[in-house]
């Protein structure tokens, strides 16, 4: 592949001031907001979303671009006092960097990465979901009518063995993947071999941990959406529900309650909560990991009954310790229950998976908050909500979810050259 024209921007573009970057951005922030139905229709053709949730999604890449348009620009040459004459921190850009993208979030997920790559100084190169070609196409237009230099961000469409070249070409700096754990550690090892950096957004199998003092309405409506937004294929959503004994009857009528409000319906339509899930294949994988944890056990809630190629009406089922499935992500509308007596046994089932994303608890009780806030592991810890980026902070996750920082400033550090300048 033939990436001079992305290095031909990249010298230029490094040398745009910061604050006229960040012009471009709040451009494409109003692109965004202006072509919102355009967009959101496009995704919801691609992979299924419900097409109110796709609205939300551009409506939360134009918050994100916003917030960058005006973000401090933690870059600037840092002074150190000391006893140099020449005692600075620099950051400077590293180049062409590549993104490998999913089809789960088809704007939001490329958005998240680029904004602030580019806006550090760097060019970026998107291979996209196979599904979503239509998605990365109208992405690199954005760029383009927000006034980006031709090939700041350029849609590549490639296979994954070019993956593999394209990270050999000297040209290329760097790759940020959000997707499976196998994408992810076939495209690092790319990276790593030849000493690239990689940033790796994986998945998630997180715990929404119901304490007994909850506030169990709002729990249980919040447990429902968490598993079922975006049919169950968000990377944070509430996967495992592990329920303190002496309220999990009463929890449990709430939350099938509300889980039985998720109907499955036309994408299109906007009062849609759940269509179908994106790709046949996905939901064959899923319906085998419901077979699965039944046949070791799991007992049925609510059965996952497939509608048609590519539906399901959602499902629910009590797991057993032991069961293999239980540190399998399930990446559709399929969520496991768990019960346990003491605040230990809750937090020792949260923490005993090899994902750590972006775990729930719900209590009012502060000093027990504070004992899971202390001891869960995982990127982020969210309060009696649903974990839900927020591009004022850092974003990424521990142990097989990845590693790396999305959103807030840091990000903009994250393909930066770090140089230190020092003498007389
Ligand atoms: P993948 O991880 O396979 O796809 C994500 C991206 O990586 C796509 O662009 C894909 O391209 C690309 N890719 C995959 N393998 C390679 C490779 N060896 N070399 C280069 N690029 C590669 O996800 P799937 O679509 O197969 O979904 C499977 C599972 O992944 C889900 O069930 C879920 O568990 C997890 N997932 C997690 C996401 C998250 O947000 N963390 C997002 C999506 C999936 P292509 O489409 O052409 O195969």
């Amino acid at each position: 592949m033939n990436l001079n024209n992305s290095q031909n921007t990249f010298e230029n573009w490094k040398k745009i001031p910061f604050a006229e970057r960040q012009n471009l951005m709040q451009n494409l922030a109003e692109i965004l907001l202006k072509n919102k139905e355009k967009f959101a229709e496009i995704i919801t053709k691609e992979m299924n979303k419900p097409i109110s949730q796709s609205i939300s999604e551009i409506e939360k890449c134009a918050g994100m671009a916003e917030y960058y348009s005006k973000v401090e620009n933690v870059l600037d040459i840092n002074k150190i006092k000391s006893e140099f004459a020449y005692s600075e921190i620099h950051h400077e850009p590293m180049g062409i960097i590549l993104g490998v993208m999913p089809w789960n979030y088809p704007f939001w997920q490329v958005l998240r990465f680029a904004v602030p790559a580019i806006l550090a100084g760097n060019v970026v190169i998107m291979k996209h979901a196979s599904i979503c070609l239509k998605s990365g196409d109208a992405l690199q237009e954005l760029f383009e009518e927000a006034g980006f230099p031709k090939h700041t961000f350029t849609h590549i469409k490639v296979s994954h063995d070019e993956i593999e070249k394209i990270l050999a070409n000297p040209l290329v700096q760097g790759v940020s993947l959000t997707g499976s754990e196998k994408a992810g550690s076939a495209v690092a090892a790319a990276a790593g071999k030849n000493i690239k950096k990689s940033l790796l957004e994986l998945g998630g199998n997180d715990a929404f941990i119901v304490l007994n003092d909850a506030d169990l309405d709002q729990a249980a409506k919040s447990a429902a959406l968490g598993r079922l937004q975006n049919c169950g294929q968000t990377c944070v959503a509430s996967k495992r529900f592990i329920i303190q004994s002496s309220i999990y009857d009463e929890f449990l009528e709430k939350f099938v309650t509300e889980y039985k409000t998720y109907i499955v319906a036309d994408p299109l339509d906007k009062d849609t909560k759940i269509a179908g899930m994106a790709r046949e294949d996905l939901a064959d994988d899923l319906e085998k990991q419901y077979q699965k944890a039944v046949e070791n056990s799991a007992e049925i809630i609510l059965p996952l009954e497939r509608i048609d190629k590519i539906s399901f009406q959602p499902g629910l089922i009590k797991m057993n310790l032991g069961n293999p499935v239980l540190d399998e992500e399930l990446f559709g509308p399929l969520g496991m229950v768990l019960e346990a007596k003491t605040d230990e046994e809750l937090l020792e089932i949260a923490n005993n998976t090899k994902f750590g994303l972006a775990n729930s608890v719900w209590s009012k009780d502060k000093k027990r908050l504070e004992f899971f806030i202390n001891n869960l592991q995982s990127g982020t810890v969210s309060i009696n909500q649903i974990t839900k980026s927020d591009a004022r902070f850092p974003f990424g996750g521990t142990k097989n979810s990845g590693y790396g920082i999305e959103l807030s400033p840091n990000a903009l550090k994250e393909f930066t050259n770090v140089k230190i300048v020092l003498g007389k």
